[in-house]
């Protein structure tokens, strides 16, 4: 089943991948063989959080293994219903910095827009689980508004397409929504977040690449991988290619309990990262998130990873590990 899947997925367009998601626990176990003790847990947690796994992620996953490192990204798992302290729906208070729809901002000089209100993938630990989207759906006569905003407000050099993933919507809307941002003289920069180059490499098309690199802007996009294992032949063909039209590619990880809370597999992330053209930027503390708390690293134990990959690894490729706070005018650096 799975190698009728691989035979037939590079035959998909990059749209036709993001339909043909896995979206059954049930389908998710049969094809990676895994025990149907599973199913309860993952068909309650999967209520409350979708699943969902597009093919080409899929193929990474070792089949028979509960544990692998991308699998646990994805499956749904009784105890995420669990309540755990400290955790909520909104823990950074993003609607709080959320003025108009579709617009986030926090951060000096910077704005996030919230360009889609779709993701490729549905990662377990993500801090918008329960992000009202059904409010920041912006048509282009919203998006006006966004860019009054922008406009009206010199201080803001940098515009970040969030999401969502922001690459989950089309060329189309991207390359209109950045050539009315590189009309507003004091935007310097376009930074786009996105894990979908890392889950369906196809993404990036030569049209993509086009309205990414061809404004006066300078581009950058913050990748999200968490492990080494994501960054197959794929994907490192898809950022070569951003890389080489002039993109600065960095990358931004969660640090998530059972998956990349050790020194090997940091070390290896980071060198992988640099062979494929990406700097590691951002090691993140989760966010707490209602149903992410079995992924959460203490403090002490994220602290001892950093040193210690600061002993084996040349400054450039160590990620800052930080924590998002809400009220807090940057991400705080916990080292
Ligand atoms: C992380 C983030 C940014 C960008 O922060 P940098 O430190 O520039 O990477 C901007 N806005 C929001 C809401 C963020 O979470
Ligand atoms: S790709 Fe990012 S925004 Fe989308 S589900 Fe995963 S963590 Fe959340």
């Amino acid at each position: 089943m799975i190698t009728r899947s691989v035979a037939t997925v590079d035959s998909l367009t990059w749209q036709e991948q993001l339909a043909n998601s896995i979206r059954d626990p049930k389908q998710l176990l049969k094809l990676l063989e895994l025990d149907s003790s599973l199913l309860d847990g993952a068909l309650k947690a999967h209520q409350d959080f979708s699943l969902r796994v597009p093919l080409p992620y899929l193929q990474r996953i070792a089949k028979g293994d509960p544990h692998d490192p991308l699998l646990r990204q994805v499956l749904p798992l009784g105890n995420e219903l669990l309540a755990a302290p400290g955790y909520s729906e909104d823990p950074l208070d993003e609607l709080s910095s959320n003025p108009i729809p579709g617009l986030v901002h926090k951060y000096h000089g910077r704005v996030l827009l919230i360009v889609s209100p779709n993701c490729a993938i549905n990662c377990r630990y993500c801090f918008r689980r329960h992000f009202p989207y059904q409010d920041n759906k912006p048509g282009r006569h919203e998006w006006q508004q966004a860019l009054n905003y922008i406009a009206n407000d010199s201080s803001i050099s940098e515009v970040i397409y969030s999401g969502g993933d922001p690459l989950a919507t089309s060329d189309k809307q991207l390359q209109w929504l950045t050539e009315q941002i590189a009309q507003i003289d004091h935007v310097q920069r376009l930074r786009v977040h996105t894990r979908l180059p890392i889950v369906i490499p196809d993404r990036v098309t030569k049209r993509c690449i086009q309205w990414l690199t061809s404004t006066r802007l300078k581009p950058s996009m913050v990748i999200h991988s968490n492990h080494p294992n994501e960054l197959d032949t794929a994907v490192a063909n898809a950022l070569g290619q951003l890389k080489q039209a002039g993109v600065t590619l960095l990358n931004q990880t969660v640090l998530l309990s059972g998956i990349n809370d050790s020194l090997p597999v940091l070390q290896r992330l980071s060198e992988r990262l640099f062979d494929v053209g990406v700097l590691p930027y951002y090691l993140h503390q989760l966010d707490r998130i209602n149903g992410a708390a079995h992924f959460e690293v203490s403090d002490p134990q994220a602290k001892q990873l950093i040193s210690e990959l600061m002993a084996i690894l040349p400054g450039y490729l160590v990620p800052k590990l930080v924590r998002e706070i809400p009220d807090a005018q940057h991400k705080v650096p916990l080292l």
